[in-house]
């Protein structure tokens, strides 16, 4: 599955529906200058001004106390020409990551991560859902994998990941089993598994006799060594699987275009264009 190819269409959407809403404002605070969280944020600008959004980004020093950090949050709350906030993670050790979190208006929350946000998913109401979650169904979606009745299996539970994915599976009713580190034999669960998500931060954790004949796999994964990147799912998987996403050029540029199309819902639904933020995929009863 081409994510590559797919977040450019999506992209593609954005800039149509930012040219129709006129202006789209998406500020984002970095606080510190960790290099990786650097070329995420640079990338994240890349897409949202080529996409037509007004991005501002923000940069704190990596000393900034905690007032502060929550003083600008307070401003870009109140600041109407702002749709979209992202405090970009992991922050410095002396910040608290939940309460800058807490600090954003869950309207403006574009990574969904906010607890009210995440609350709403979890209830299955409309909602503004991170953009990897969010990504993975547009991708099962593009590709034709309908995922009611089928058993899906998400190895991780992270609140970023694995709990929002299991979630929107869930509601587009396939039946769900959530593995995480302490989960007893790994692979009798994977190997049940129509469509799989790997989003354990483990190198090639999922091995091809860890996969379903003609299954779909997702591998979430991103894992930076010395020896170059790679994903939670061993390559030689994809000769197993029907379907399944390649690292790089998988998920990745996906997260990045649903957080594009999270700060538009932000937007239309601030100005009253629609009633709701970002709708969860249909239940399809
Ligand atoms: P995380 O917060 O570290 O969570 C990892 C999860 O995997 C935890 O729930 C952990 O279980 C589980 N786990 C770890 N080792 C396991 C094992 N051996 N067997 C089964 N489960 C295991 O990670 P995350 O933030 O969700 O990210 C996961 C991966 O996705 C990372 O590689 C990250 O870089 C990548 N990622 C990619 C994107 C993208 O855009 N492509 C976005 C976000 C994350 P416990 O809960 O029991 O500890």
């Amino acid at each position: 599955m081409d994510g590559k190819a797919l977040a450019a269409k999506v992209r593609e959407e954005v800039a149509a529906e930012v040219a129709e809403i006129g202006d789209v404002g998406l500020t984002t605070v970095l606080v510190g200058d960790d290099p990786a969280s650097d070329v995420y944020i640079r990338s994240k600008h890349r897409a949202a001004t080529a996409a037509g959004i007004h991005a501002d980004d923000i940069r704190l020093p990596a000393d900034t106390p905690e007032d502060e950090l929550l003083d600008l949050l307070a401003r870009l709350n109140e600041d109407d020409d702002v749709d979209g906030i992202l405090v970009q993670l992991p922050l410095p050790s002396h910040l608290d990551e939940t309460r800058a979190i807490e600090a954003i208006d869950p309207a403006k929350d574009v990574d969904g991560f906010h607890p009210v946000n995440a609350g709403r998913l979890y209830l299955g109401r409309p909602t503004l859902v991170p953009g990897t979650p969010l990504g993975i169904m547009r991708l099962l979606a593009e590709y034709g994998i309908e995922p009611r009745g089928l058993h899906a299996v998400v190895v991780g539970r992270s609140s970023i990941v694995g709990k929002p994915i299991a979630h929107l599976l869930l509601q587009a009713n396939a039946t769900v089993t959530l593995c995480h580190s302490r989960t007893v034999d790994l692979q009798k669960h994977t190997l049940d598994a129509d469509i799989l998500v790997a989003a354990a931060g483990r190198v090639h954790l999922i091995g091809a006799d860890m996969v379903k004949s003609g299954s779909t796999v997702v591998d979430v994964g991103m894992n930076r060594t010395d020896k170059g990147l790679f994903g939670d799912v061993d390559p030689s998987a994809a000769a197993v699987a029907s379907h399944m996403t390649p690292v790089p050029g998988g998920v990745g540029p996906m997260t990045v275009a649903m957080l594009l199309k999270n700060a538009v819902h932000a937007a239309k639904t601030r100005r009253g264009l629609q009633a709701t933020a970002a709708e969860p995929p249909s239940r399809g009863r």
